[in-house]
């Protein structure tokens, strides 16, 4: 670090974010599963929407982003007014920090929550707090106890990444109910469709003043790459987060392959099902490998192993065959491995690369 000019308290404590890893050198039969990505891709509907969006190229879009929150409203019964667009659910994680979140504030997750929320408090100056859990779960007494008069903001993906896990609507409301008067519960709802009959927190939100949820196009619409998210949360907290996003956060095709995308409801169906399929056949394949594995409730697996070590032979072994899955130490999780829910071929081959693995012990 320079010794005169420096960044804001906090700053140099962020670990730089270390994305899933895309590619191995000398292969190009590689499978990537480490970024909890569709395997389909994108759905047609999106890939035309993205094509057409080319002619509008010198237009400078829609700053309030009324297409699409319209149409958000539509697909999930929720007030258009109330919904913020961003730039992944990241950049409303982000928003949401910067403006509750500064020096002497704690901003509360669970012991193995996604980074971001860490990084994010980190860089708006406030001071992040992590409660344990309790088998790889998020314990909704541990952070109530871990709630303090600086809590601003806590967060909870439910389901959680990496784990897989998620908690009970009870839960939610316990928590929801534990709430310091000056804390927002963010519930981050990234994997919110891949579990039935879940609204993914937008019933909490429509009974409170203080509960916030973020969703996504990057995972089961498989628009990692093109990056927009969205907010939905009491009015007041739009209005505040709305002052701090820039006015052209989204371009006008991240918007139009936004909208188009949700209309696609053939390719959700399809990838929905076959996650579904995979998934179960997945954790079931570990299991008979002698491995453990939380049932998982998203779009990827977790897959433990006896020990760190175990798992960092394994991983080696997936990379020497052309798979890519993800370590977690970073998460706290050195002994597992996290595995995108592939289609077929992928799930067989990284089955077939760990049982090479586990029979040679
Ligand atoms: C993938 C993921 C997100 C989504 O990030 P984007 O910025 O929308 O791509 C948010 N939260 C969790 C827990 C995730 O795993």
């Amino acid at each position: 670090m320079h010794d005169i000019i420096r960044p804001q308290p906090g700053i140099m404590d962020i670990a730089l974010y270390q994305g899933g890893k895309a590619s191995i050198e000398g292969r190009n039969d590689a499978v990537k599963l480490s970024s909890n990505e569709n395997p389909f891709g994108p759905g047609e509907r999106a890939i035309e929407a993205y094509r057409r969006a080319g002619h509008a190229l010198h237009r400078y879009p829609s700053t309030d982003h009324l297409a699409l929150r319209v149409a958000l409203a539509a697909t999930y019964d929720l007030d258009s007014d109330r919904i913020i667009c961003g730039v992944g659910s990241d950049e409303i994680i982000t928003f949401l920090c910067q403006a509750y979140a500064g020096r002497g504030d704690e901003v509360l997750y669970s012991q193995h929550g996604f980074l971001m929320y860490r990084i994010s408090a980190l860089a708006a100056g406030a001071t992040p707090v992590a409660a344990p859990e309790r088998d790889r779960t998020t314990d909704v007494d541990a952070l109530i106890a871990a709630m303090t008069p600086r809590t601003r903001l806590v967060f909870v993906a439910n389901p959680n990444n990496p784990t897989g896990t998620m908690i009970p609507a009870f839960d939610v409301t316990r928590l929801a109910d534990a709430l310091p008067p000056q804390a927002l519960l963010v519930l981050d709802g990234a994997y919110a469709e891949y579990v039935e009959n879940f609204d993914g927190g937008a019933a909490m939100v429509e009974s409170r003043d203080n509960v916030v949820m973020t969703r996504t196009f990057s995972k089961i619409h498989g628009l990692g790459g093109l990056r927009v998210g969205w907010g939905y949360g009491p009015r007041h907290v739009i209005d505040v987060l709305n002052r701090i996003r820039g006015p052209f956060n989204l371009s006008t095709t991240q918007l139009e392959v936004g909208e188009a995308a949700l209309t696609d409801t053939e390719h959700l169906e399809r990838s929905l099902r076959e996650n579904a399929r995979m998934r179960t056949w997945l954790q079931r394949a570990l299991l008979d490998l002698g491995l453990k594995c939380d049932r998982s409730h998203a779009n990827f697996v977790l897959a433990r192993f006896d020990s760190p070590a175990e798992a960092e032979a394994c991983n080696a072994h997936l990379l020497s065959e052309g798979l890519i899955v993800r370590q977690v130490g970073a998460y706290g999780l050195p002994e597992c491995l996290r595995i995108t829910v592939g289609d077929e071929p992928a799930c067989r081959r990284v089955v077939h690369a760990i049982a090479q693995v586990r029979g040679r012990r």
